[in-house]
């Protein structure tokens, strides 16, 4: 079974989500359950290749040499598409909160490029696709003649970006204009290639079960849910797994040999978070609980509502350690928070993995509070590390936490259900210490890793197949 994945980004190749996270580990896994899978991604600057071929190709009447090289991601074979002029950037898609002008070309450059370099050394059996950056490969597939069939898996890391363009745009697919209407491409006048992924796969998934559904609702579903209730019998949902050789308190590269810890021996949890608080000079007292959060500051985490009730937080024990970067007037209103509250907020404007790694593993409790969740990769990561999470009910939020058990989750997204869940949280911390305990464990045995998973998407691949 040859599968190709395309994709935008690739731990550790790119990354800016769990889009890449995903790319990066779901590969391997699949591998060892005999899959033969390579990946197909853009050959940003930052990522060392062997040179090995070039392909000439067209984006409606405009010509492009593409550089095609090598790399090797966890023992998978990378082919890397090279066109530095689209690709040798400072960010992979946009600068200051803007998009790149031109991503709809530096896109489907890279979907044409995966399927020219198929047609030229050997098909794979399967092309499975990520997001709307790939959503071209599908439609090639299906009805460009000069392409040989293969079936597509086209997953939804995240319905609300969804790469659209003015119509014009359409021109440099090089397919008939008939195909421009509501029913496949077009929104609202525009091309929508996350619609256009949506109309030509084969299979669609998305992360988490929990999501599948949602989408097929108007209140999540950003204006695609029609076509995603058309599509609901070849759409479903597979939860993310996470890599818990990098996620893990035993051998993260992050954490100093004696922070290091595991189920039978805390100690070393202990020690990183006094050593957080001594860094991140936050009121040292360590009996109080220390509140993690690692993320992208977007509408959708959530941000809005902690703000919103943060004064109320404030009035519970315990101190906030905030790692993220995104949105201005989100990165504005966290540190507005943290200078009213010096002594007890701390917000890092960064993108740092070690950071990251040691705020997840560090803390007490983790604050992922989201409008909408796709999957969410850092509610697992914190089950890795003994970190109770405080959580939303939406998504793979909802699939992940039990209430109670291995977490706390708040159902309407209002702010007086996020500071109750807050209280129960701390209070269960700081009065329970025992029921506490019992909850850290439950979520450290949890076992998240792809396997489960993994299973999931070869067992879709071959009724694909056999189709
Ligand atoms: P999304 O893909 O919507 O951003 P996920 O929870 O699926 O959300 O994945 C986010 C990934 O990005 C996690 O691995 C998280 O640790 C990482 N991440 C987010 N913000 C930062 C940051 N500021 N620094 C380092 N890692 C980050």
């Amino acid at each position: 079974m040859k599968v190709w994945f395309v994709t935008p980004e690739a731990v550790p190749l790119a990354k800016t989500g769990g889009l890449g996270d995903v790319c990066g580990a779901l590969p391997s896994a699949l591998e060892k359950l005999g899959a033969n899978v390579s990946v197909v991604m853009p050959w940003y600057s930052s990522i060392d290749g062997k040179k090995i071929d070039s392909l000439s190709l067209s984006l409606g009447s405009e010509n492009f040499t593409v550089i095609m090289g090598k790399t090797q991601l966890s023992g998978v074979d990378v082919h890397l598409v090279g066109y530095p002029p689209y690709y040798h950037r400072q960010e992979l898609y946009g600068e200051g909160n803007s998009a790149y002008p031109d991503n709809d070309r530096r896109f489907m450059l890279l979907s044409r490029a995966a399927i020219a370099w198929g047609m030229k050394t050997g098909m794979p059996d399967l092309f499975h696709c990520h997001d709307w950056f790939t959503a071209m490969v599908p439609m090639y597939l299906n009805t460009d003649s000069t392409v040989p069939h293969r079936p597509s898996v086209f997953t939804v890391h995240n319905l609300q970006y969804q790469g659209v363009f003015p119509a014009s745009s359409y021109g440099l697919t090089g397919l008939s204009w008939d195909r421009f209407n509501p029913a496949e491409v077009e929104y609202y006048g525009q091309l929508n290639l996350m619609k256009t992924g949506l109309v030509y796969a084969d299979k669609i998934t998305t992360v988490s079960p929990t999501y599948s559904r949602e989408i097929q609702t108007s209140k999540f579903g950003e204006g695609l849910e029609n076509i995603l209730r058309r599509r609901s019998s070849n759409l479903e949902g597979i939860l993310n797994g996470i890599d818990d050789e990098i996620w893990n308190p035993q051998k993260d590269v992050y954490l100093e040999k004696s922070e290091k810890f595991s189920r039978s021996d805390l100690s070393g949890k202990k020690k990183l978070k006094e050593t957080l608080l001594e860094t991140y000079s936050l009121e040292s007292d360590e009996e109080e609980p220390l509140i993690g959060m690692v993320s992208r500051l977007a509408g959708q985490k959530g941000i809005d509502l902690l703000l919103e009730s943060s004064d109320e937080l404030m009035k519970l024990p315990g101190n906030w350690l905030i790692l993220g970067t995104g949105e201005k007037r989100l990165e504005a209103g966290l540190k507005k928070w943290e200078e009213k509250y010096p002594e007890r907020v701390r917000v890092i404007l960064d993108f740092n993995e070690k950071i990251a790694h040691r705020i997840v593993a560090g803390s007490d409790i983790y604050c992922m509070p989201s409008r909408f969740e796709p999957c969410g990769l850092n509610q697992m990561y914190s089950f890795q590390y003994g970190t109770v999470p405080v959580v939303h009910s939406t998504g793979g939020l909802a699939d992940t936490v039990e209430d109670g058990e291995t977490g706390f989750v708040f159902d309407t997204y209002l702010s007086d259900n996020l500071i109750e869940c807050f209280k129960r949280a701390i209070n269960t911390c700081r009065e329970e210490p025992e029921g506490w305990n019992g909850m850290v464990k439950l979520g450290m045995e949890k076992d998240f890793s792809w396997k489960n998973s993994a299973a999931k998407y070869y067992d879709l691949y071959r009724r694909l197949l056999e189709e």
